[in-house]
């Protein structure tokens, strides 16, 4: 069964959301606080997706994020932001978040964040056949969900490989944000443009030789975005 831990400090928040998640088809972990929850993944090596809220005593959601990221794990994570904490997004995915779901939600929004994520991650697609995809310094594979520039390898969460693929499948053609936005968090999903802007800077810190002047991803004024390699 795909496993989702759940960490929230409030035990009524945490049982509606596991609950909920539980009706949905999912095994749900549930941990209160973040400490706990990163004792829990490790514990728990087959869990597919988190949902970390941001404000708990002890350390907080952003820093768990970080946490997770750092053991180089690409679980799909999703942060749970109040809607007072508009920077909270921002942040959220800049320390290695894939989503964000702001407080209060509807069981159905959270279900179609967690299962966008899910299928985005590849878990239930049908194995790809093994190819790479290589531009100037970049080999992408598309069976292992990897990147490397110049041999190395570059540590991608599953949203910036999903944006990696549009691009090196599309080289030289402007992207509007609404068809990147489109193509990788899917049709259905309800957030916003701005999570498109947040991943690129996000990308271009893992990939661009010099992050102040991106030459692979550039951006197309009033469109979007263009990948050249
Ligand atoms: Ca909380």
């Amino acid at each position: 069964m795909k496993k989702i831990l759940v960490l929230e400090d409030e035990s009524g928040i945490r049982s509606f959301i596991a609950i909920n998640l539980r009706r949905a088809g999912y095994e749900v972990i549930e941990a209160e606080s973040g400490e706990e929850a990163l004792q829990m993944l490790d514990q728990n090596r087959d869990t597919r997706l988190a949902l970390l809220d941001v404000m708990l005593p002890g350390i907080d959601g952003f820093e768990v994020c970080r946490r997770i990221r750092a053991t180089g794990s690409n679980i799909g994570i999703i942060m749970l932001t109040a809607r007072s904490q508009e920077m909270d997004k921002v942040t959220g995915l800049m320390t290695g978040a894939d989503d964000y779901v702001t407080k209060p939600f509807s069981p159905a929004e959270l279900t179609a964040r967690v299962d966008a994520l899910m299928r985005r991650s590849g878990g239930d697609a049908p194995a790809e056949d093994a190819s790479e995809l290589v531009q100037g310094p970049f080999t992408l594979n598309t069976r292992s969900h990897t990147l490397s520039k110049n041999g190395q390898p570059v540590k991608l969460t599953q949203v910036e490989y999903a944006i990696m693929k549009l691009f090196m499948e599309n080289p030289d053609k402007p992207l509007t944000r609404e068809e990147i936005l489109d193509m990788v968090w899917g049709q259905d999903y309800f957030g916003e443009v701005k999570i498109v802007d947040v991943n690129i800077r996000r990308l271009r810190l893992k990939i661009e030789d010099d992050t102040a002047a991106p030459t692979y991803i550039t951006t197309v004024w009033g469109l979007g975005y263009r990948w050249q390699a």
